[in-house]
């Protein structure tokens, strides 16, 4: 019986007729990559989240390289990063040579705690890349004046916050950083299958990225260093790579984007009666909301079980949950209990709050077009596991 419903998963995206018509209009153009779609793509992220300049990446994990690169992180740099995120928010440090240095997050929400990233600050510390996890914007207020004091650049990783707000600040605009990365990954809040941007309010900064992300090379006569270049002049001033986004999936990105308010107040309407509903259900609490102040874009929706309390296990709430045809994932695994982080001497027992948060967080289905009975099926699937202890 079960076996007929339709599996949930903990997130999905959301392709629109409009969007497959977008995409297969631009196969008949003349560009298939470069082209015109790509400036269309990142003037309409940059009306979207209020940036002076967005660059368009081929993923979420090059937008990180490219914002590293653009901040200069070299051997010898320390940049701050929370132990609670996707392992490509530190391995991009990495790339560059850097070293990650992990800060402990608060135990209900998962966000950088700035105390302790206080008491990791070096003379070695160049930057810190704060994580809006789940969607939930991190204090940037705060933060900001942290790293204003000790002359750090601010990377925001926003990869789970398009559209978010903090106070009256877009995220992405940059207000208080340097520079924010978006991810376009099919789980994200609008997809360009694979996809990512760099927003920022430098001129400087933009202009390194857009090299970063084709070879180095630079193509506009007057950044040249040559004099009166002739017309298929162009010059390598860095070394990059090839991190360009296809006309293809900016066409793609460019019509999800038209939907992003509605997707952000229909995750925004689920976050409001998943949180009413579990506020009847024993040993569920879910991760801290955001203050009134701010907008929460609602990327994930995961909630803190006490396992133990219901005499259960997370691996048996999972199972349970995937018999009911619910999916589940965990976000996220402390980065410094990772093989390759704990062989570069990190210990997971030296971060209590990733541990706390890790230890009871379970992401539930979230993305806009959960419908309300959906959203029911969850909550009492969640219940019964819970009391069945299976
Ligand atoms: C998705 C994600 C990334 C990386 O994005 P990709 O597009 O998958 O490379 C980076 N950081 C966080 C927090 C993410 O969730």
């Amino acid at each position: 019986m079960s076996e007929q419903l339709p599996f949930l998963p903990y997130g999905k995206q959301a392709v629109s007729e409009d969007d497959v018509a977008a995409v297969c209009a631009v196969l008949k153009s003349d560009y298939l990559t470069t082209g015109p779609e790509v400036p269309r793509f990142e003037g309409a992220l940059c009306s979207a989240i209020g940036a002076a300049h967005s660059v368009a990446v081929s993923n979420g994990t090059a937008a990180l390289h490219a914002a590293c690169f653009a901040a200069e992180i070299g051997p010898g740099d320390e940049v701050l990063v929370p132990a609670i995120t996707f392992v490509a928010s530190a391995n991009c440090v990495r790339y560059l040579g850097g070293e990650p240095i992990f800060v402990d997050v608060h135990p209900d929400s998962g966000l950088i705690d700035l105390d302790d990233a206080q008491r990791k600050i070096t003379s070695k510390t160049k930057a810190v890349i704060p994580v809006h996890l789940n969607g939930r914007p991190a204090d940037l207020d705060a933060l900001s004046a942290i790293a204003q004091k000790h002359g750090l650049t601010v990377i925001e990783d926003a990869a789970h916050a398009l559209g978010a707000k903090y106070r009256d600040s877009r995220i992405g605009d940059c207000t208080y950083s340097d520079m924010a990365i978006f991810s376009f990954h099919p789980v994200k809040h609008i997809t360009t299958a694979e996809g990512g941007s760099i927003s920022t309010g430098s001129d400087v900064l933009a202009t390194r990225l857009r090299q970063f992300r084709d070879h180095g090379i630079e193509r506009r006569f007057e950044h040249m260093r040559l004099e009166s270049p002739p017309s298929w002049y162009y010059e390598q001033h860095t070394l990059g790579f090839n991190y360009r986004l296809s006309a293809i999936q900016c066409v793609l990105g460019t019509s999800q984007l038209t939907r992003l308010s509605g997707f952000i107040e229909r995750r925004n309407q689920i976050a409001a009666f998943y949180d009413r509903a579990f506020e009847g259900v024993s040993y569920v609490t879910p991760a801290e909301r955001a203050p009134a102040t701010d907008l929460h874009a609602y990327h994930l929706y995961p909630l803190l079980i006490d396992y133990d309390g219901a005499g259960t296990t997370r691996e048996g709430v999972v199972a349970g949950l995937r018999e009911r045809r619910i999916g589940t994932q965990v976000h996220y695994i402390p980065v410094p209990a990772q093989p390759y982080y704990s062989a570069r001497g990190w210990k997971a027992s030296d971060f209590p709050g990733a541990a706390a948060y890790y230890a009871r967080a379970l992401s539930i289905p979230m993305y806009p077009t959960l419908s309300d009975d959906d959203v029911k099926r969850v909550v009492e699937a969640v219940s019964d596991v819970l009391s069945s202890g299976t």
